[in-house]
C-alpha cells in the first residue's frame, strides 16, 4: 500500500496550487490518496474531487475549520464531508460573510476614533492579498498616528484595544458537531499550536472534545518534535483516536516541504484513510 497525505491547501484558501493542480501534483508524485483541507471553505472541492475522479486518483473530500481557543491556535480537521450537506455549506457562508465585514468594521472604529484611515488604503497596503491587521498597522504607521507596529497593536488593533473586531469563530464544539452533521469525520489538527502547557492540558482538552464527537488527532505534521508524535499517539491510542498526518503544504514555505514527504521525512500510511472510512461508518 502506498502512502498519502490527509492535509493540503489550494487556492479555494491560501494556498497557490489551484486543486486540479493539486491532484495531479500529488498523483505525479507517487502519492496513493490526498486530502484537500483549506480553511473554513470546500470551495475548492468540487473541481479536486473531478479531477480525482477523472484521473482514477482517490482524492477525500475535506476542511480545516479555525476554532475559537486560547492562548493558542485550534484547527479542526474534517474528512469525507458531504460537500453539498445544507448545514455545511449555509454555515460556511455565514462565516465568510462575518470575515468579510470584519475590516470594514475596524476602519469604522478607527474612524469614530479620530483616525482617519480609509478602507481602500488598508487594501492597498495589502497588495491584493488577504487584509489583515499588519496592513491596518502600515497605514496607520504611514499616517503618523502611530510609532511603529507594537504601537499600532496595542493602542488600536489588539485583541481588547480600541478598534478591535473580534473574528468569528465557531466553538470547538460547534465546529465538530458541523462536521459530523455533514457525515465528516472531525480531527484535532496539529496539536503543538494549541499553546497547552504539557500533556496535562491536551489531555483534559481532548477529554472535552471527544464528549463532543471527536474522533481522531493529527499525530504526523511536519512542525511536530519526536517527542510530541510520541506524546499524540500516546493519546490517540488511550482514548480511542484515529490517528492521521498531513504536511500542510501550501505551496509558499520558506524550507522546502513538499506534498507527500514534508521536509523528506514523513511517510503517512493509507491505513489512515481506511480508519477514517471506518470511523465514517
Ligand atoms: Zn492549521
Ligand atoms: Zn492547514
Amino acid at each position: 500500500m502506498g502512502y498519502i497525505d490527509l492535509h493540503l491547501h489550494t487556492t479555494a484558501s491560501d494556498g497557490v496550487k489551484t486543486p486540479s493542480e493539486m491532484v495531479r501534483y500529488a498523483k505525479a508524485k507517487g502519492l496513493q490518496a490526498i486530502s484537500i483541507t483549506d480553511h473554513d471553505t470546500i470551495e475548492g472541492l468540487e473541481e479536486g474531487l473531478a479531477e480525482g475522479e477523472r484521473l482514477g486518483f482517490e482524492v477525500i473530500p475535506g476542511i480545516e475549520i479555525s476554532a475559537e481557543h486560547s492562548p493558542g491556535s485550534m484547527h479542526l480537521l474534517g474528512y469525507f464531508i458531504d460537500i453539498h450537506h445544507p448545514t455545511l455549506n449555509e454555515k460556511l457562508k455565514y462565516l465568510q460573510r462575518a470575515r468579510e465585514e470584519r475590516n470594514p468594521k475596524m476602519v469604522e472604529k478607527l474612524n469614530r476614533l479620530g483616525v482617519k484611515i480609509t478602507y481602500e488604503e488598508v487594501v492597498k497596503a495589502s497588495g491584493g492579498g488577504q487584509v489583515g491587521r499588519p496592513h491596518f498597522a502600515q497605514v496607520l504607521i504611514e499616517k503618523g498616528y502611530v510609532r511603529n507596529f507594537q504601537e499600532a497593536f496595542d493602542r488600536y488593533l489588539k485583541k481588547g484595544a480600541s478598534a478591535y473586531v473580534d473574528k468569528l469563530r465557531l466553538t470547538p464544539a460547534e465546529a465538530i458537531h458541523l462536521i459530523s452533521e455533514a457525515r465528516g469525520v472531525p480531527v484535532l489538527g496539529h496539536p503543538n499550536t494549541l499553546g497547552l502547557n504539557g500533556a496535562k492540558g491536551l489531555e483534559s482538552l481532548i477529554g472535552d472534545l471527544l464528549k463532543d464527537g471527536l474522533k481522531g488527532i493529527e499525530v504526523y505534521y511536519p512542525e511536530h518534535s519526536s517527542t510530541e508524535v510520541a506524546q499524540y499517539k500516546t493519546l490517540a491510542e488511550r482514548n480511542g483516536l484515529i490517528m492521521t498526518g498531513g504536511t500542510d503544504y501550501h505551496g509558499i514555505e520558506k524550507e522546502s516541504l513538499d506534498v507527500g514527504v514534508g521536509r523528506g521525512d514523513m511517510k503517512i500510511p493509507y491505513s489512515m484513510v481506511e480508519a477514517l472510512k471506518a470511523a465514517r461508518n
